[in-house]
């Protein structure tokens, strides 16, 4: 597929230091944005979505040099942004606009809104007064405000007015990119889509690319051409809008779908429901860091239970290899007077006994072992019975169509090689 990419992130990288004490030693790192690719073609409208955490905002304010990335290039127009010097990096800040969540911040209150929407032509240097105010008039009309709401102030105006506003200020200096983090999550249901669909017209009508940040798919999905999947600082598929919502091929992306109100409950698919914060990322998991929460996630060979068991059994083992496991509190929350194997197996919805007779076996032995206290003798017996090559080793991002890509070891063939058939993944494309 030919595309004329505009902006071309690789292997963006912002890891935060976490320091401690007066003398501020380094005692971890945030890895925020760990490692991102993805491009936008000229007039193309691609979405980033991800979970609250998953590290959008960051990856916008680094991939724009609002905060210094600590890796990885960004390409605009052909040149490397990360380059640039500080007035190259202030005619860049006039081609690429930032619209932001919250409208009612984005304000001057004591700023006529006229001024406000001027303001970016005056930092670049139009002068004239007379000009700056016929471009912003021009400019609220066609953002569906009227001319004389330019002597108005923010206070006068709704939150969804308030975001048009902030379109009409990004378009005042003839940007070629806008950036919008989350633009209509702060707004009312009822006007999102209103403001949605003005962003959609003001990106054909000036031949603009855009890139939308959510956290929901409903929104990429409205005025998307592609999608970019984002998971712990990490894009785990990428494709074009129809075919990550027809046919989502990693597991994230199916619960992030799942997730998605339907108008007719009848019609809802088996959703995979999400359980379980976003880990941390100062100390992401080991493999595919969505192995902790996936509802998918890759069996041993020959283990006879129930998907779901198995779920309940590697919830089971991270969080006693983790040492986050307590059975003495869990006996005390159900009045017990000592821990016993038989509240942590409920705990964790294990069925008693499972009916694969070896696993049981081993499920005994480490819930005897995690309810006598050592609870990390417990976790490395786990480990060692319930392998899964999902945290073992990270998996590489596949290409399942020319222009779609999921980084999921259900499409290694060679890991797994039926069992995403049961989730539509990894399978060849259905529709
Ligand atoms: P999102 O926009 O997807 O909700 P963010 O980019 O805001 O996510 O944050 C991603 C992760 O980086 C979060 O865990 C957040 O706590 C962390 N983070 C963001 N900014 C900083 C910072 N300045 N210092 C340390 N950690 C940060
Ligand atoms: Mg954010």
């Amino acid at each position: 597929m030919s595309r004329d990419p505009l902006v071309e992130v690789e292997n963006l990288e912002k890891h935060y230091p976490i320091t401690e004490g007066l003398l501020k030693k380094q005692v971890g790192t945030v890895r925020a944005v760990d490692g991102v690719s993805f491009d936008i073609g000229r007039g193309e409208t691609v979405g980033l979505v991800g979970e609250s955490g998953c590290g959008k905002s960051t990856a916008a304010t680094s991939m724009l040099r609002l905060e210094e990335p600590t890796g990885g290039t960004v390409r605009f127009d052909g040149e490397d942004i990360t380059e640039y010097d500080d007035a190259a990096l202030k005619r860049f800040r006039r081609r690429a606009q930032m619209i932001f969540q919250d409208p009612s911040s984005s304000f001057d209150p004591r700023m006529s809104i006229g001024e406000s929407v001027a303001e970016p032509l005056r930092i670049h240097g139009l002068n004239d007064r007379t000009r700056r105010r016929a471009v912003v008039e021009d400019l609220l009309e066609r953002v569906g405000l009227s001319a004389s709401d330019a002597d108005r102030y923010p206070h006068e105006f709704s939150g969804g007015q308030k975001q048009r506003v902030a379109v009409a200020r990004a378009l005042s200096v003839n940007p070629d990119f806008i950036l919008a983090d989350e633009p209509v999550s702060a707004l009312d249901v009822s006007i999102q889509a209103d403001v949605l669909s003005l962003l959609d017209d003001v990106q054909s009508e000036f031949g603009l690319s855009f890139l939308l940040i959510s956290h929901d798919m409903g929104v990429v999905r409205q005025v998307c051409d592609r999608v970019n999947v984002m998971y712990l600082g990490e894009i785990v598929e990428s494709g074009p809008t129809e075919e990550v919502f027809g046919n989502p091929q990693h597991p994230y992306t199916k619960a992030l779908l799942s997730s998605i109100p339907r108008p007719d409950p009848r019609k809802r698919g088996r959703g995979i429901e999400l359980t379980g914060d976003v880990p941390d990322p100062s100390n992401p998991p080991d493999g595919c860091r969505f192995h902790t929460r996936c509802p998918a996630v890759i069996p041993p060979e020959g283990l006879a239970v129930a998907q779901e068991t198995w779920r309940s059994l590697l919830d089971l083992r991270s969080r006693a290899a983790r040492g986050d496991l307590d059975p003495g509190a869990l006996a005390d929350a159900a009045d017990e007077p000592s821990p016993t194997p038989a509240l942590v197996r409920e705990a964790f919805d294990l069925p008693d006994p499972l009916p694969d007779g070896e696993a049981e076996a081993t499920l005994a032995a480490a819930l005897e072992t995690a309810a006598d206290g050592d609870v990390a003798a417990a976790g490395e017996r786990l480990v060692e019975a319930f392998p899964t090559p999902c945290a073992r080793q990270a998996p590489e991002r596949r290409r399942v169509s020319p222009d779609h890509e999921a980084t999921c070891h259900l499409h290694d063939p060679d890991l797994a090689p039926d069992h995403g058939d049961a989730y539509g993944i990894g399978v060849a494309e259905n529709d």
